[in-house]
This record gives structure tokens, sequence and C-alpha cells, in this order.
């Protein structure tokens, strides 16, 4: 998988793509990241890429002609036509099922916007779709693309070790992980519960299964609601038919 991110502000992303998961993965040549400066495209000396919003009011709008000419630069050098999205407050909300959608794509492009956004003629011809990582709004898409780039690669095979599996985790299957526990057995006169020290193995996944329940019916009813007559025969189990007292 190939990530490509045109930015105003490429030097914002080195720490994360190298380090860590995204490091390990880059290193093992799963992935790649190719961060194209769009003032790079600017086409003037003052390496300008912005100008007053047409209609008059607040703030500056990130021009066309580069962020097109940055896209080009990219998809000119594909076979296929890379997926592009545009980072923004007004996509569809990011989610783990988005994630392992992204995940399946060869070479993805991340526009990050900044000031009060993009022209929008650009956007109309190249984006393919718009994500937004929250209802929030954050200085530019770098941050947002950088969650992105996190989390889709955490689902592409060979990037996490097989102890970091992914499909007991918060939101893969609808649910929240159970909680995690290791040494010391006490702290603060807290003790780990008696059952993850038992070394029964049915019992330990039983419990967490449970737990899991638990935490998202406690912290997500959203979630939980989904699928609540499963989860609730799971947690209150009938009595066995036919068996007398
Ligand atoms: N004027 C825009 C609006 O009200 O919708 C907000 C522009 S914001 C200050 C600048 C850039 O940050 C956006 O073009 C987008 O790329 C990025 N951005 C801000 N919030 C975001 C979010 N919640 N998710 C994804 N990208 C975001």
């Amino acid at each position: 998988m190939n990530f490509h991110v045109l930015t105003l502000f490429p030097e914002m992303f080195s720490g994360v793509l190298h380090s860590s998961m995204l490091g390990r993965a880059e290193e093992k040549g799963i992935l790649s990241f190719n961060l194209i400066n769009i003032r790079d495209f600017s086409g003037n000396k003052h390496n300008r890429v912005d100008d007053a919003p047409y209609g008059g009011g607040r703030g500056m709008v990130m021009q066309a002609p580069p962020v097109y000419d940055a896209y080009e630069s990219v998809a000119s050098k594909l076979e296929k036509k890379p997926h592009v999205i545009y980072m923004s407050p007004k996509g569809h909300n990011f989610t783990q099922q988005k994630a392992i959608e992204l995940s399946k794509k060869e070479d993805i492009i991340l526009l990050c916007g900044h000031y009060e956004g993009i022209d929008q003629r650009v956007l109309d011809e190249i984006v393919d779709e718009e994500i937004s990582i929250g209802d929030y709004v954050l200085t530019g898409g770098e941050i947002p693309a950088m969650v992105v780039i996190d989390s889709v690669s955490r689902m592409i095979d060979g990037v996490l070790s097989n102890e970091e599996s992914f499909t007991d985790e918060s939101h893969f299957d609808g649910l929240l992980e159970y909680p995690h526990f290791t040494r010391p057995p006490v702290f603060h006169a807290m003790a780990v519960p008696d059952v993850l020290l038992s070394g029964d193995h049915a019992k330990i996944e039983a419990w967490r299964r449970r737990q899991s329940l638990l935490i998202t019916k406690e912290k997500r009813p959203d979630m939980y609601e989904k699928n609540a007559d499963v989860y609730e025969s799971e947690l209150n189990p009938l009595p066995k038919a036919g068996r007398k007292r």
C-alpha cells in the first residue's frame, strides 16, 4: 500500500510515519509514504498557494492549480487512478469499517487542507471521498491524515505482529475490548481478577467476552443497541428447558 500525502507541511509527518509500527512496516516494504509539498507547485517565486475568497469574507482559500498539479505529479506516474481522500470536517466520520475498506486499496492520496479550505473546483475534479475524524475543526488536514494512515495501516497483512492481532480490539466487531492487566498481581490493594490467574483458557475467554459486553453496554449504549437482543441473551442466558427442579 502506498500513501501519498499532498500537504503544505510535510515536516509534520516525519516523527509519526517513520517510528513505531509505521516505521517498521515501511522498513519491511509493506507500506510506503510519499510526501508532496503543494507549495512546490505554486508557480510563483513567493511560493504562494492561497488567495482571498471570491464573494468576500474572512480567511484565505487554497488555490486550485497548485493542488491539481501536486495531484497530477502523483497520478500521472500510476497505472490506475489512485483513491483520493480530502480530509475535511464536512466529510463522513471515519470508522473502523472505513479503515478496513481502505486497507484493500493500492494507492491512496490524502489531500490536506489549510486556511478556510480548498477551491471547490479542484475538489470536484479529483476527490473520491471526504473523510472527517470528528465533529470539530482542526487547523489543517495533516493530523487527520496521520490518523487515517495509522488506522488503515494496522488492517494491512503483516503490519502488526502475530501477537498484536486487531480482531479482538475495540470496534472491530461492534464491541469495545475487555480490560487488560499485567504484573504486579496487586497494585494499590487492587488484585488482578482471579480468573486471569487460573490458567483455564475457556474460562478466561468467557470472562473477557462478558467484560466486553458489559463495558460496551455501559460506555457506548449506541453501539450495544445495534445488537442488543443477541448481547442480552449472552449476558442473561435462559435456564435450560426440560430440567426439573
Ligand atoms: N472552513 C472549514 C469549515 O468550516 O468546514 C474548515 C477549514 S479547517 C480550518 C482547515 C483544514 O483542516 C480543512 O480544509 C481540512 O483539510 C482540515 N480539517 C479540519 N478539521 C477536520 C476534521 N474534523 N477532519 C478532517 N479534516 C479536518
